[in-house]
């Protein structure tokens, strides 16, 4: 599934999976040799090695976190608290998400800072000053705490309203809400993070937008952002919802690609907006949170039976159990995951043909990725299980090797997606 946050359905839908130079001219006579898969660096897989013990550790953090609030009665006081201040249904909700996203904040900070700030500062891998991490996780605490003070009278209203029923009906209104969010957050919440602008680089946007133009994409689509505040690792996304869908090229990438290698990943991103990836997650997710809300429905209460006392939550629809609830949904939603990242390895796959099918341009996209693999730390042969689990792009090996071999304009096959490209041709 694409990063950013599964519980609200942001897609962002990226170049490259986990936070995870051999530049080639392709211009020639002759059709430049394929790109071998480097070897990772010795750095490289002691970050892979690293990096499947803190996602584990990360995946059990998540859990415990609210687990230990519900268990341990805290989320009961929570409420409690609210109560003290006021007996308003919507103002207890308010105020209760405000304490009960401030606490997770808290418990949640020691993990985030070493995974986030001091890990990928020890392996050369980040520049950002403790100012920036700092006020990036305020701005998302705070968004966080808003979102939910806002709207979890929504969930809890339903809960006490119909009671067998709650699960489909917050599934449903969840889908008007993805689509708000994902027409929102490029042009609202991701400027409070970084700075987005036109490209610098006026030879090379000229270039991009005569490919964007080919591709049926108007020329106002494409940004820079000053990701080099953050991170020295190197992506490129496409995020936002009809009038706001756009582009966007980290500075990074652009600090570190040849011309033609960020025109093939650009094509590759213009093949997500083309095809209309971003728009094809939300019947995922629909499914995904029906499935998950209905296991909550149904695995619950046994739960909170047994557990009442402890917890004092009695019942689904008393506000102290939200975190057994976020507890459930993370555990249902790694267990759906594997399906989800399945989906998103194949759209992946397929922006990788697009970007082959428009540029024709192999060798740039597979130099392209050798340069994604080395500024990344990326594994490009990580184990199939992980794959499974957890990877959101196909192994950068594979993409590799796809990037060399696919050419069925050599043999003048059809291409799958000639259709969109505006003169009805590939190639440059
Ligand atoms: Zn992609």
């Amino acid at each position: 599934m694409p990063r950013a946050c599964k519980v609200i359905g942001v897609v962002t839908l990226t170049l490259m999976g986990a936070m995870a130079a051999l530049a080639a001219d392709p211009a020639g006579v002759a059709a430049p040799p394929p790109v071998p898969v480097p070897e990772p660096s010795e750095l490289a897989l002691r970050w892979y090695r690293t990096g499947i013990l803190v996602w584990i550790v990360g995946l059990v953090w998540g859990i415990a976190v609210p687990a230990v609030i519900f268990a341990s009665g805290l989320s009961a006081r929570l409420v409690a608290l609210a109560r003290r201040l006021s007996n308003h249904f919507f103002f207890v909700t308010a105020v209760y998400a405000l304490l009960y996203t401030a606490v997770a904040f808290v418990l949640g900070l020691p993990f985030d800072w070493y995974a986030t700030f001091l890990r990928p500062h020890a392996y050369g891998l980040s520049g950002q000053t403790e100012g920036k991490w700092i006020s990036d996780a305020l701005v998302s605490w705070a968004l966080e705490g808003g979102v939910a003070a806002a709207l979890l009278w929504v969930p809890y209203l339903l809960l006490r309203r119909s009671p067998r029923r709650w699960w489909l009906w917050l599934s449903l209104l969840a889908i008007p809400f993805i689509c708000f969010v994902n027409v929102v957050e490029p042009v609202w919440v991701a400027p409070l993070y970084n700075h987005f602008g036109r490209m610098k680089d006026a030879s090379l946007e000229r270039r991009i937008l005569a490919l964007a133009e080919r591709a049926g994409i108007e020329g106002g689509r494409v940004f820079e952002v000053d990701k080099s505040v953050d991170t020295k690792t190197v992506n490129a996304y496409v995020n936002g919802l009809g009038a706001t869908q756009r582009i966007v090229l980290w500075d990074t990438l652009l600090a570190r690609l040849a011309p033609d290698e960020v025109l093939a990943v650009m094509a590759h991103e213009m093949g997500h907006y083309v095809l209309d990836h971003v728009l094809l997650w939300i019947p995922v997710f629909f499914l995904g949170l029906l499935v998950t809300l209905y296991a909550v429905h149904r695995t619950a209460p046994p739960i909170l039976r047994r557990l009442g006392a402890r917890s004092h939550a009695a019942a689904l629809s008393d506000l102290a159990s939200l975190p057994l609830v976020l507890v459930l949904v993370q555990v249902y939603g790694f267990l759906l995951g594997p399906l989800g990242y399945a989906f998103s390895r194949h759209l992946e796959h397929e922006a990788d043909r697009f970007a082959l099918e428009i540029t024709r341009d192999n060798h740039a996209l597979a130099s392209a990725f050798v340069k994604l693999q080395s500024s990344n730390l990326s594994n490009p042969w990580p184990a199939p299980w992980l794959v499974w689990l957890e990877s959101t792009h196909p192994p950068l090996g594979e993409r590799i090797e796809f990037a060399n071999q696919y050419r069925p304009w050599e043999s003048g096959a059809p291409l799958r997606y000639a259709r969109h490209f505006r003169d009805g041709q590939s190639g440059p």
